[in-house]
This record gives C-alpha cells, structure tokens and sequence, in this order.
C-alpha cells in the first residue's frame, strides 16, 4: 500500500499520504521517531519503489474523490531519498489541483537537484532540531556522513530558490535539545534560513526510545516567546482546532483493540491500512482519551480505554 488515507493529519486537515520508499528507510534513526528504529539507514537516493506503481495507485484513490486538503509525501521514512520525487511531483500536479506538501528531515536539501525537484511542491515542511553537531547526533542518529552545518546552509539554499510555503519543525525534546543556549542559537539561524512558520513540536506519540520525554507545556511557551513572531506550538494548535475524524475508522480500530492489547502493526495488518494511518488514528484516539498506551519490552501497545468510551457513547446517545 503506497497511498494511505484519508488520514487526519495534524496540521494539514485531510491528507493522502505518499509513501516513496521502503518502511523505515531514512537517513536519521530519530530518538522520538513514532515509527520504530531505522532499519535501513542511507543517503543513497534512488527510485527506492517505482514511480509508475504509486502513480497508478495514487490515479485509482484520487478517482474515489474524496475531500482531501494536502497530498502529503511523507510515510514510511524519508521521502526525499526516492530520487523520482521531483517528477512524481510533476506528475501528480497534472492529474489533480489538490496542493501537494513534502514532510522531510531536511538532511539532503544540500543537493542542488533534490531542491529542484521540490520547485514544483506548495508546501516543504522540514525539520531542524538543533544547529549543534553532538546534540544532533544525539538526537536523529543520522548516517555518519551528515552534518549539520551542511544541513543548515541547504535549508537556506532551498528557501532562496522555492517560492512556495516552509514550515520548520522543531522536535523538543527534554534535556537533549531544550536548553535556552541552544534555542538562542537556534533563533538565529531561522533568521537566516527565513522560514513562513516555526511549529514546535515535542514526543506526543509513543517513542523509539523511551528515554525521548516531551517537555511540558510551559516550557514550551517560555522557548515560544524566545524564538518570537512565526513561531506557533503545534501540541496547543491540535488541542485549539479539535480536527473532525473519520468516525468509521476509528470505530473499527476500537473494535479491534476493544479484544485485547495490540501493536500498531497489529492493527495495521487486520485493517489493511498503513502503518502511518493507523498511528495518526491512533494518535486522536488518544488526544481524545478513548485508548491507552503501555510499552512492553521494545514493544507499544494500545488498548481501549473502556470507560471513556462507553462514557462517550452514552453522553452521544443521550444527546440525540
Ligand atoms: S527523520 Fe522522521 S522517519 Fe526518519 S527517523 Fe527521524 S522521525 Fe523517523
């Protein structure tokens, strides 16, 4: 399955997800990534799956017609190691109007041809966790070869050549990349790199690594205020638009889970869905209480939170 969706993504609305490579094939192994360690950690960029295939499919799902806001590349990894992407993106604004976003780390914007390709995207949304070369280490894990300066000035680089919208994601995370030296430097480098919006993000899905802690609210805000004007934090922006689901979904997934506690893959393969569908469903269950979470050696399991949602059921019977 290469197109997923209609998933409700968090800050996109109504997104068909475009997966473009193998699961877990990225050129960091993020401490917070919802996914899973990297299993297949590169550079090297090539058509990892055909493009001819997630056309078709992509061709097939678009004619369902659904109400979509953002086809969103993003998925099983990192999006920008498929060497195609520049002409899938052709490609896909030929068949449809629907704007197209790229999710990326951000690690091989530094290739001139990789941003040429992303010319033709409406939005790039990539992520810059810190400017310090050990705490990025520490943080995304990346492939040995990557630097962070490099990293920066391809950032730049792209902002000077693309015209339409960059949101810089900021993953935080507590007592690794959350100190106020580091957010001051961090400033001065979205000054150059002249983002539309910062989004501040911190671990709000189970983790890789469970010593990747989310940093509370109020240190949030405080790092809000230090980077100033664009700056918006996206755990307050998910709570303040409470996006409309695919009830259906969630309603099977919660049959499912209802049984026993099961994995995110679990799901996954009884549903059909993708994997990152099913964490995004997963994920507003949770905002919304339904579900629980346990860790269980490597392991993340979701069981249903009974109460809240038989609680939830009756308040919605009795209000009709
Ligand atoms: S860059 Fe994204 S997909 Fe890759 S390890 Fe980090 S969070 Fe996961």
């Amino acid at each position: 399955m290469l197109i997923y969706g209609p998933v409700p993504s968090r800050r996109l609305g109504f997104s068909f997800g475009v997966d473009v490579i193998p699961f877990k094939t990225c050129s960091f192994d993020c401490i917070y990534c919802q996914l899973g360690r990297t299993t297949s950690k590169t550079v090297e960029r090539k058509e990892w799956i055909p493009q001819t295939e997630i056309l078709s499919e992509l061709e097939k799902t678009l004619s369902m017609k659904h109400k979509i806001d953002y086809i969103t590349f993003s998925g099983s990894g990192e999006p920008t190691l498929n060497s195609k992407i520049g002409e899938l993106i052709k490609s896909i604004k030929r068949m449809t109007s629907i704007p197209i976003a790229v999710l990326t780390n951000g690690s091989l914007l530094f290739q001139k041809d990789l941003r040429e390709g992303l010319l033709d995207a409406d939005l790039i949304v990539p992520s810059l966790d810190t400017t310090n070369q050990e705490i990025f280490e520490k943080v995304n894990r990346p492939y040995p070869s990557l630097n962070i300066d490099i990293i920066i000035n391809g950032l730049k680089d792209l902002r000077k050549e693309f015209k339409g919208l960059i949101w810089l994601e900021v993953m935080l995370v507590e007592g690794i990349n959350d100190g106020f030296d580091e957010i001051k430097k961090l400033k001065s480098i979205i000054g150059e790199v002249k983002p539309d919006k910062v989004q501040l993000n911190t671990v709000v899905r189970p983790p890789t690594e469970s010593f990747a802690r989310p940093i509370s609210v109020e240190r949030s805000e405080k790092i809000k205020d230090v980077l100033g004007g664009k700056t918006e934090i996206i755990a307050k922006f998910e709570r303040e638009k409470q996006m409309a689901y695919l009830k259906d979904i969630e309603e099977r997934i919660l049959t499912l889970i209802e049984r026993r506690p099961v994995t995110a893959v679990d799901i996954s393969n009884s549903l059909g869905m993708h994997r990152t569908g099913v964490i995004k469903y997963l994920d507003s269950l949770n905002r919304k209480g339904k579900i629980k979470i346990k860790s269980y050696r490597d392991d993340t399991y979701y069981e249903s939170n009974y109460s809240a949602h038989k609680t939830h059921e009756k308040t919605q019977k009795g209000d009709k």
